[in-house]
């Protein structure tokens, strides 16, 4: 059996190494974390991003590297391409670790983004904020995530605790945008450049967290062929190879990038169970030149997200078509630690099954406005 090497050891990893286990893989994990939650599914390698004696063992015990953390040093995943074949491509990596770098490929490639202006001073930044204005929110180009990295500026008062916030990182500053809705594509493309989309996603986020997705997105029949059409020029402008998600917001009808994440990506979580190839096995299968599966929607698909601590299990357990993800992780609040998945075949028997977990729950504000987008 071949084994896939996955650089960082969290949840994507433990999920791809789940897919991968049907398929005859085996994997291999690296992390300098003890307690990284894949280690409980996969055998792991603990070292650190600058420990290349122990990247060469990886690299020696492996068929092909892939990333569960896009931070992943860029120059730690060039020195790797010289010891094994690397998925994505360490250019794809280094592009959307910049938010900078990112939205201008956006630009490039023809897909708009909100106003957004580089900030390497507090000068940058009050020049940035006269021509952008307020609202608008401040993120590190680098390491952010989960909305970490991010001020919002409600007015030219806030300048300097912006600026000693990011304590002077390298930003940008972006204008708020008031969106109608979140979207965002989960795409793969294979190593011979055959590119799929699983159906789009709805995305709703609490204090800049996922915090519930819904598949297929309603009503978005003239956005989807847009909103795949701009994924797969990025995918092709970076040679990527493997699943990657483009985070999209809806302003006035119309598409706006936000961003990219160079891997499996949290929205498209549903389709482990929600399709017959989820964005795990197919990454799996693109890393290692397989043929890409079926990437429909099967009937409709929620998610929601435990952010913090786990919910009762028993509820979910209990009710058909559904799905518990517990990573097994220890609990810690903005940590991502499981999500539920809901399948259906119409809108009426999703929102009953909503509705009846939201109360079960206690979770009735987390699944209001996924309800109320299913009309
Ligand atoms: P992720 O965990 O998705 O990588 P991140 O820390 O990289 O998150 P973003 O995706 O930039 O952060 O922002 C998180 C969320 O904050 C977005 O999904 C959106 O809900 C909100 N947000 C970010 N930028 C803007 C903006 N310019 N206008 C309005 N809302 C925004
Ligand atoms: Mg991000
Ligand atoms: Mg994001």
């Amino acid at each position: 059996g071949r084994t896939i090497g996955v650089l960082g050891g969290g949840q994507l990893a433990r999920m791809l190494a789940l897919a991968g286990a049907p398929l005859g893989l085996r994997f291999l994990v690296v992390d300098s974390a003890e307690d990284a939650c894949a280690a409980q599914v996969a055998p792991m390698l603990r070292a650190d991003w600058r420990d290349f004696d122990a990247l060469a063992d990886f690299a020696r015990r492996i068929d092909v590297a892939t990333f569960d953390f896009e931070n992943v040093p860029a120059d730690t995943a060039h020195w790797l391409t010289e010891h094994t074949k690397v998925f994505p491509n360490p250019r794809a990596l280094a592009t959307s670790q910049d938010r900078l770098a990112e939205k201008s490929l956006f630009r490039e490639i023809g897909l708009d983004t909100p106003a957004f202006a580089a900030v390497d001073s507090r000068d940058d930044l009050a020049r940035a904020v006269e021509t952008i204005g307020t609202p608008s929110i401040l993120k590190t180009r680098r390491l952010g995530y989960d909305g970490k990295g991010q001020f919002r500026l409600k007015s030219v008062a806030d300048v300097d605790a912006a600026w000693e916030a990011l304590g002077g990182a390298p930003s940008i500053l972006e204008a708020f945008v008031p969106f109608e809705r979140e979207l965002s594509v989960v795409a793969v493309r294979a190593r011979d450049g055959e590119f799929r989309t699983w159906p789009l996603t709805q995305n709703w986020h609490a204090d800049g967290i996922l915090s519930a997705s819904l598949a297929p997105a309603p009503h978005a029949e003239t956005l989807a062929p847009i909103a795949f059409a701009h994924a797969r020029r990025i995918a092709e402008a970076l040679d990527y190879v493997g699943t990657f998600a483009l985070e999209l917001f809806v302003r006035d009808g119309r598409l706006l990038g936000n961003e990219m994440a160079p891997r499996v990506h949290n929205s498209g979580h549903w389709t482990i169970e929600g399709s017959p190839a989820s964005q795990f096995e197919n990454h799996v299968r693109a890393v290692l030149g397989m043929p890409l599966g079926d990437t429909s929607a099967l009937g409709i698909n929620a998610m929601l997200n435990w952010v913090g601590e786990l919910p009762p299990a028993d509820p979910v357990l209990a009710e058909p078509r559904a799905h518990w993800h517990d990573y097994g992780k220890s609990p810690r609040a903005g940590r991502k630690v499981g999500h539920a998945t809901f399948c259906a075949d119409d809108a009426a028997e999703m929102r009953d099954r909503l509705r009846r977990i939201g109360a079960a729950l206690g979770r009735e504000a987390q699944v209001a406005p996924v309800i109320a987008a299913l009309g």
